[in-house]
């Protein structure tokens, strides 16, 4: 079932396609409460969602401040590993987490499969982000235009291990529930795929699940715009 957040973000997305799309899903991430005004750098005492949001700000300007790269860090950062978020997203080039979220080395623990999947492995790769490293927010991020969802919704005929990726985006009862004559199922089966995403880690992983359920664990979906450059988030769950 899809909640009301979703709902306001399908919402967003399709006004997108109507009218100015950018401007109105950065007002989305600009107007929320958590949200920095102006081009800051991070603080420590950020949340990691506010972290995320006031980084992709600055990719969304143009203006990131390329954090934690210099050789202090670097040197610290070779001793241990300290992430604040998991990221799970697509492999596509365009999307690469540490550049749109204006983060530096150490910053994101990140899952990348074609069409953010998810699996047993990645499933055991976030596991160790949240038990062993402390994490205490997981993003799963789709994204405009994904070449993974649009091979499934087109019905192109994949060949090798590609076919296990159509296979199982067919088998997502989210994405299953999206008509095939709507006219935006590329963008809404992207959006169905992160869902789908999200109740994997809620229903597949005891460990996240329990974190959650005390409160220790945020789990939040997302979607990059190739267009503008912006990151649109669910409410946080
Ligand atoms: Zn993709």
């Amino acid at each position: 079932m899809k909640n009301l957040h979703f709902q306001i973000f399908k919402f967003a997305h399709s006004l997108i396609h109507s009218f100015s799309l950018s401007i109105i899903l950065f007002a989305l991430v600009a107007c929320h409460p958590d949200s920095k005004k102006g081009l800051i750098s991070k603080a420590d005492n950020e949340s990691p969602y506010a972290k995320l949001v006031s980084g992709n700000e600055h990719f969304h300007h143009l203006k990131p401040v390329h954090p934690d790269v210099d050789l202090q860090h670097l040197k610290e950062a070779s001793k241990s590993q300290h992430p604040f978020a998991v990221i799970v997203c697509c492999s596509d080039s365009r999307v690469s987490p540490e550049l749109i979220f204006d983060q530096g080395v150490g910053d994101l623990f990140v899952i990348r499969t074609a069409g953010n999947m998810i699996g047993s492995l990645e499933l055991g790769s976030i596991e160790y982000a949240v038990e062993h490293l402390g994490v205490k927010l997981i993003v799963v991020m789709g994204h405009e235009n994904c070449g993974a969802i649009k091979a499934f919704v087109e019905g192109e005929e994949a060949p090798g291990h590609i076919k296990d990726i159509i296979d199982s985006l067919k088998g997502e009862s989210e994405i299953k529930a999206i008509p095939l004559t709507d006219k935006n199922r590329l963008e809404e089966c992207v959006i169905a795929n992160v869902q789908h995403g999200i109740k994997q880690l809620k229903t597949q992983s005891n460990i996240i699940h329990e974190k959650l359920e005390k409160g220790e664990l945020k789990l939040i979906g997302a979607r990059y715009d190739l267009d503008d450059f912006t990151v649109s988030f669910t409410k946080q769950q």
